[in-house]
């Protein structure tokens, strides 16, 4: 197996477009799995860890540009202002090790329904940078994974980046696992209040081919909250109990080793409930605080 340690990014595309073959190497918490259980043997592993440019982030424009290479940890310690879902999604991932090498990019590279990254980047409505020797494009996070660990790259590209918008309001994320830590979800949810734009955002992990938006339920969300972002008032009871029936009827879940299909629909259903109470209870002490 060729190795190939790239010193810059573009170093890291000229090689990729040289060798589509390569697999790219980030953390190698997932692809070393593969390597270690020879479910992969591939021709060239190509090292992002040298590529400086991946392991930055900034923000503009309320807009926050993450590189694909920043580990979970430095999210957790660097980003939770302004990230708040995907910073409490990157606590849950795996285990300190996994979280110091583990990076949002690679779950993007694995794009297993599971990944903890998603769910929350897609509440927040984030795009990914993705690159190669013949430019830059940005796709959706929406539209990224095309099925169960297929997504979009074409074989000389990388993913570069996610764009995602700074938070304007709270946001969750919730797991349910078989034990507290070092687990992969059995299902997971991630919601995002966006009183910018009087609009509610969410993302389904684990409960179906990708990770999805339960758009009717955001809709709805969105319609129950119009009359109340300047008044902040409660939200009764079967406003939220109807708002996690949407979630889980959104979802596509399947009977696996980690739990049932009926199972995950009535997980989604309680931990969306659950989360839009929370976020709005913290909108409204926001609200009582700035009156
Ligand atoms: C013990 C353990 C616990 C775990 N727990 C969790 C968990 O709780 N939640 C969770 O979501 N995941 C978990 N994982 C999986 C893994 O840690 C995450 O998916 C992590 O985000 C992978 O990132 P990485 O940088 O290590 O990727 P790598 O292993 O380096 O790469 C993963 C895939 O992405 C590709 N890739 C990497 N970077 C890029 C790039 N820039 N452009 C294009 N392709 C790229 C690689 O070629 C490979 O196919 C766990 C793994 C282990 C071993």
């Amino acid at each position: 197996m060729d190795f190939i340690p790239a010193g810059t990014l573009a170093e890291a595309l000229a090689a990729k477009a040289e060798r589509p073959e390569a697999v790219p190497i980030a953390g190698g918490t997932d692809l070393m799995v593969e390597l270690n259980f020879d479910r992969h043997r591939p021709a060239a592993l190509l090292d992002l860890t040298g590529a400086a440019e991946l392991a930055e982030w900034s923000t503009a424009d309320g807009l926050v540009r993450l590189g694909a290479g920043v580990p979970y940890a430095r999210i957790v310690a660097e980003l939770g202002d302004v990230l708040p879902g995907l910073a409490m999604a990157s606590r849950t991932v795996g285990s300190p090790q996994i979280r110091n090498r583990g990076t949002v990019g690679g779950n993007l590279g694995s794009a297993s329904p599971a990944g903890d990254a998603l769910p929350p980047l897609l509440a927040a409505g984030a795009e990914v940078e993705v690159a190669s020797v013949r430019g830059v494009r940005v796709v959706p996070v929406a539209e990224f994974c095309t099925g169960p660990k297929r997504n979009v790259l074409a074989p000389d590209e990388l993913v570069t980046a996610v764009l995602v918008p700074a938070a304007t309001g709270p946001q969750q994320f919730a797991k349910v696992g078989t034990r507290n830590a070092m687990v992969i979800a059995v299902c997971s949810f991630a919601l995002a209040l966006h009183p910018d734009r009087a609009a509610v955002g969410t993302g389904i992990g684990s409960a179906g081919p990708t990770p999805l938006r339960a758009t009717e339920a955001e809709e709805y969300a969105a319609a129950e909250l119009a009359g109340r972002w300047e008044s902040a008032d409660p939200l009764p009871e079967p406003v939220l109990r109807h708002f996690g029936d949407l979630v889980a009827a959104a979802a596509r879940p399947i009977d696996d080793v980690r739990g049932t299909a009926a199972y995950r629909r009535h997980a989604l259903a309680v931990l969306a409930r659950r989360t839009l109470a929370w976020t709005w209870r913290d909108y409204q002490e926001e609200h009582r605080r700035c009156a």
